[in-house]
């Protein structure tokens, strides 16, 4: 389970996966309702928490969360931009029992990694924290947002991970929903940056075999099948939002006309079995061809429902990654589409960063 704790962060990634409508402070849930999700989602035998956001060390009671969480009997992953999050704040997160945290680095080099992130002094102080997660012996996982702006320093970022102690690097091309979607044309590596991405990635899993885990995934745009999204549409993740909505993937709201049932209304159990939104995907019975008659139809579930939303304008459709899609043409014609665009970032706002010409893209 997701639980999406704010939506409210100091950073403003343009690549952010929140919506372009975020939920506002005073629509969050408060703890005693998060206590009782964590509650219903372990009698619904959900086995771990990711506690993200927005940042989530902009809530004031992330550690009354956080021990409700662990007190359910859940695995606990914080995912943090580290910025909020103090030396102080993780030592009372370790008493409270979270299990892991995972922090996401935007570059190697300091001025692009502040510039991508919009906050200046994001950097120095993802490194300040990692080295505080490691002293305190929570497992760290480093998560590297790749696009066309730090595309050709992925070995040295995830040499940057090793150095902070992480035990996982976590290679996340962009995925080209909310904010990202937003800026795809500034974000998209172009075939020759991607092509060599992918064989980086494989030297560096030969190098540091046993010394780290590297987990990557190939970039959805260039794939030729698109990946089994969510695991299946309703099958095994749900997503709270911070206004209490349950959504089967955190993109979903992207698709008009569901039904969203909130958790202010509804039970965990009665959202996953009886919702609109988790039904309306399920199975196979709403395919259309060719994954209805497509033999891998119950591997990849026809890919990702918003992402054949965003792209052809019907979340019905194949997957248009998918090379037999008859939109696939139009992904094809994406990724020869980059231009040298500013980022919007998150919010409206300017970055907050002076960096040189050279930096930007
Ligand atoms: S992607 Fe960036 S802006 Fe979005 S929540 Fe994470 S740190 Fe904040
Ligand atoms: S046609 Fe549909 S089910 Fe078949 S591989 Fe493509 S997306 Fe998957």
């Amino acid at each position: 389970m997701l639980a999406e704790l704010t939506h409210r962060c100091p950073l403003g990634c343009p690549y952010c996966s929140n919506p372009l409508a975020l939920d506002p402070r005073e629509s969050e849930l408060d703890t005693r309702t998060w206590a009782r999700i964590f509650r219903e989602a372990a009698a619904l035998n959900v086995l771990q928490v990711h506690l993200s956001g927005g940042e989530p060390g902009a809530r004031r009671d992330l550690v009354e969360i956080t021990a409700a969480a662990h007190s359910s009997g859940l695995y606990t992953n914080l995912i943090t931009s580290a910025i909020g999050i103090t030396p102080a704040t993780l030592a009372r997160l370790a008493d409270a029992g979270l299990d892991h945290v995972q922090i996401s680095i935007q570059d190697s080099e300091p001025v692009s990694a502040d510039h991508i992130a919009g906050y200046q002094g994001a950097f120095a102080r993802k490194k300040e924290l990692a080295a505080e997660v490691v002293r305190l012996k929570i497992p760290l996982t480093v998560n590297v947002v790749v696009h066309r702006a730090n595309v050709e320093r992925i070995g040295a970022m995830v040499e940057m991970a090793i150095r902070h102690g992480a035990s996982r690097v976590e290679i996340a091309h962009v995925q080209y929903y909310g904010w990202a979607l937003h800026n795809r044309e500034a974000l998209l590596p172009t075939a020759e940056q991607t092509a060599r991405a992918l064989q980086v990635v494989e030297e560096l899993r030969r190098q540091h075999r046993g010394a780290i885990v590297i987990d990557a995934v190939v970039p959805d745009y260039y794939a030729h099948f698109p990946k089994p999204c969510v695991g299946g549409w309703g099958r095994r993740s749900l997503n709270v939002t911070p206004a209490g909505k349950v959504l089967p993937c955190h993109a979903a709201e992207s698709i008009p006309g569901l039904e969203f049932w909130s958790v202010r209304d509804h039970s965990l159990a009665d959202i996953w079995a009886n919702s609109p939104a988790f039904n309306a995907f399920r199975g196979t019975a709403w395919m259309k061809e060719p994954c209805r008659s497509c033999a891998r139809r119950d591997i990849d579930f026809g890919g990702c429902r918003c992402q054949a939303f965003a792209i052809t304008g019907d979340a019905r459709a194949a997957d248009p990654v998918c090379h037999l899609s008859p939109h696939h043409d139009e992904v094809v014609a994406l990724t020869t589409g980059q231009r040298d665009v500013p980022y919007s970032y998150r919010v409206n706002r300017k970055s907050r960063v002076k960096v040189p010409e050279s930096h930007m893209r």
